[in-house]
Parts: structure tokens; C-alpha cells; sequence
């Protein structure tokens, strides 16, 4: 990958940062805001149901803060990696990654044939 395609994929990456890091601040928002809620709520409320849903939306609001979180350091990895210049190549064949499969996921470590590998290990 060439120096320009390093600093354009540099960019892109911030971007996407950027945006991770406002969705989880969202999401993070949105827990407290449930939390307070609920603890405010509780001598009143009777409705189990209710408070079941709650506890569901806000499980799914954890989920999602730790899959951003996950990203988010994927992302960081990747910036890392762009200033050592080992961004776009596969760390398990050292082949290199087509931009094409980086621009879809910023964060690619592993090349396609690679990828596909490490996913079969894990599943079985
Ligand atoms: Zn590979």
C-alpha cells in the first residue's frame, strides 16, 4: 500500500473512531439514563413486566457498549499499524489485504482466505 492509500485509510479510520466513540457515549447515556429510572421508579412500580423490559433494554445497551468498545480497539489497532506500517497486510500470510476488503472493514487483520480459516477454527 502506498503512502497515499496509507494516509486516506488513516482518515477513514479516525472518522469511523470518532463516530464509535459518540455511540458509545450515547449508549453509555442511555444506561445511566435507564439506571436512574429504575432505581427512581421502583417504590411506585408494580408492573413486573415493565421493569423485566427494562432490564432487557438495558442488558442489550451493555451489549452494545462492549461491542463498541471492541471496535474501538480494533480501530486504534489499526491506526497503530499505519504507523508502522504493517496496515493492509494479512498477519497470518503476510499477504496483502485487497482495499477493497479494508474500505468494508477498517479494521481487517487477516486477508480473506485467512479470515475465512480462523473462523472455521472457531467454530468448531
Ligand atoms: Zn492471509
Amino acid at each position: 500500500m502506498n503512502k497515499k492509500d496509507l494516509q486516506r485509510f488513516k482518515k477513514l479510520i479516525e472518522d469511523e473512531r470518532r463516530r464509535v466513540v459518540q455511540r458509545i457515549g450515547m449508549i453509555e447515556e442511555e444506561i445511566q439514563g435507564m439506571a436512574a429510572s429504575q432505581s427512581g421508579n421502583q417504590s411506585y412500580s408494580n408492573h413486573m413486566a415493565d421493569i423485566g423490559s427494562d432490564a432487557m433494554e438495558q442488558e442489550q445497551a451493555f451489549l452494545h457498549a462492549s461491542q463498541g468498545t471492541d471496535y474501538l480497539m480494533a480501530l486504534e489497532d489499526a491506526l497503530r499499524r499505519i504507523e508502522k506500517g504493517t496496515y493492509g497486510i494479512c498477519e497470518e500470510c503476510e499477504e496483502k489485504i485487497p482495499v477493497r476488503r479494508l474500505e468494508a472493514f477498517l479494521a481487517a487483520r487477516l486477508c480473506i482466505k485467512c479470515q475465512s480459516k480462523a473462523e472455521r477454527l472457531q467454530r468448531s
